[in-house]
């Protein structure tokens, strides 16, 4: 790992002009394992600069180079895929067997499906044949800002970057300053796959400082977010006086709609899958939806799965979940159980404080709440850790709103064996994915929400297209 304290900036990787140096902590120790440096505007120039420098080459080149050179990258993320899963284990806890199949995995495969799309991708296309001589070209946006948050590192930035490097874009990633390192590692494999210089700039800072600077800039053509809601308001905000292209990923509160046809694995998956990456993930399914007949044997179950799931250090090998990111996420999620007893949620697992043995390190206790209601905090606000609500519904129509009555609109979940009923129910369900009955979408599915959830697409067709301009030409030839 090069010096961490540097920026990559132009090809190089270079010491801060105006920052001041922040240190990267292993939650599941609390010590520092890093020390970085928060740029300040000089550094989010020089970069932005380098951006706009290398803009009209890279713009330039034919599809078919930039796809060499991702293949280039490719090649080089799958040899260092173990240091990858390291970084990001350390960083932000996420257990070494999750890091290195679904964290290191998602960004190999992004990159993958992105390298794939844009080999079937038409950059240049006729209108149609009612309007000959009219030709549609995609041209890169620009120089991008891309802003990521820390819970699944790589699947973001990789969702981000892959497209807009396929693009013909140039860009700055400003990572998430609790996670860097793994960004910082992927900066190193981008410079040894022979990207020119500029094309890819590596700016680290916190959202006030390089953030802030990045989304106002008048040199910056687009924003590419992921993070909370409350960060996405600031940024559209922020970017509003350049008109720039705002992509923006933001919170979830994903209902989980189990019918009592449904399979008997279903409660036991969905407690799970809400724990999975101790609960960081935008899309989680937080809030279970149970057919009135099967609540409370729903209930039993989740109260088992909760205490049977194991917490511990992310580097013990194992399916245990691990600490949440910082104290700051710690806390928040304490205030949130706190505020599912003080609004008399039925706490059926968990609570609050650290679990038995673990009192160093960022560990929460897997926490199940019955009976939550829709005027209840932990029904409306994401709480981005391992806790699960319950409520009970009758009617198909009752499932719906609830599903539905909540401002994020990301991720809903399905779980019911009559298909005419499931497609019924995803079609009137407000939100940018549905997944049903445990499957996954697969590779190359768009991802991203309706509501305050955010706006845009990644992944996919839709992600490349999130980089493009349209521009029409007529008498083309
Ligand atoms: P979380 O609350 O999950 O940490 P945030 O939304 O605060 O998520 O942060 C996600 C990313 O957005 C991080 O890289 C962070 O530095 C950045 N960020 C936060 N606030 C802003 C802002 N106002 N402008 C630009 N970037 C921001």
């Amino acid at each position: 790992m090069q010096d961490a304290t540097k920026h990559y900036i132009n090809g190089q990787w270079v010491a801060s002009i105006d920052g001041r140096e922040m240190a990267v902590e292993d939650p599941s120790t609390e010590e520092k394992i890093a020390t970085i440096t928060l740029g300040g505007d000089a550094d989010a120039d020089a970069a932005v600069n380098a951006a706009k420098a290398a803009f009209p080459g890279w713009a330039e080149t034919k599809p078919d180079a930039r796809i060499a050179a991702l293949e280039r990258l490719m090649d080089i993320y799958k040899e260092r895929a173990g240091e990858m899963a390291q970084a990001i284990s350390t960083e932000m806890g996420a257990p070494i067997a999750l890091a290195q199949t679904a964290q290191v995995g998602a960004g190999a495969g992004h990159l993958k499906h992105t390298i794939r799309t844009a080999k079937g991708f038409a950059f240049e296309r006729p209108l149609g044949d009612h309007a000959p001589g009219d030709m549609i070209l995609y041209e890169p946006v620009g120089v991008c800002a891309l802003i990521t948050p820390w819970n699944w590192p790589m699947n973001q930035v990789m969702l981000k970057v892959a497209p807009a490097l396929a693009a013909g874009c140039t860009m700055v990633l400003k990572p998430a300053e609790q996670a860097p390192l793994s960004a910082m590692l992927l900066a190193e494999m981008i410079d040894a796959a022979g990207f020119p210089p500029g094309v890819f700039n590596l700016v680290n800072g916190d959202g006030a400082g390089v953030g802030a600077h990045l989304t106002s800039h008048g040199q910056v053509d687009m924003v590419s977010f992921t993070g909370s809601t409350r960060a996405g308001v600031a940024i559209s905000k922020s970017a509003a006086d350049t008109v720039k292209r705002v992509s923006l990923e933001l919170g979830g509160k994903g209902a989980n709609i189990i019918f009592a046809d449904a399979d008997e694995k279903s409660v036991t998956r969905g407690v799970r899958h809400c724990f999975n990456n101790t609960g960081q993930s935008c899309n989680a399914p937080t809030r279970m939806l149970v057919e009135r007949s099967i609540y409370e044997q729903a209930v039993e179950t989740a109260r088992t799965v909760a205490e049977n799931t194991e917490v511990g250090p992310a580097d013990v090998e194992g399916r245990q979940i691990g600490p949440v990111v910082s104290e700051v996420q710690f806390n928040r999620i304490q205030y949130y159980i706190k505020q599912g007893i003080d609004e008399r949620a039925r706490l059926v697992a968990g609570g609050m404080g650290k679990p038995d043995g673990l009192s160093i390190g960022y560990f929460v206790r897997p926490t199940v709440f019955a009976d939550v209601t829709p005027d209840m905090t932990i029904w409306r606000e994401e709480v981005f850790g391992p806790v699960l609500t319950l409520t009970p519904f009758d009617t198909e129509e009752e499932a719906i709103a609830l599903a539905n009555d909540t401002p994020y609109g990301l991720t809903n979940y399905v779980q019911t064996a009559d298909k005419a009923r499931a497609q019924r129910v995803a079609r009137q369900l407000r939100s940018g994915m549905v997944e049903m009955n445990g499957k996954f979408g697969g590779a190359g599915t768009p991802f991203g929400g309706m509501k305050q959830s955010g706006t845009g697409r990644e992944g996919g067709v839709w992600g490349l297209e999130e980089f493009l301009e349209v521009k029409a030409v007529s008498d083309w030839g």
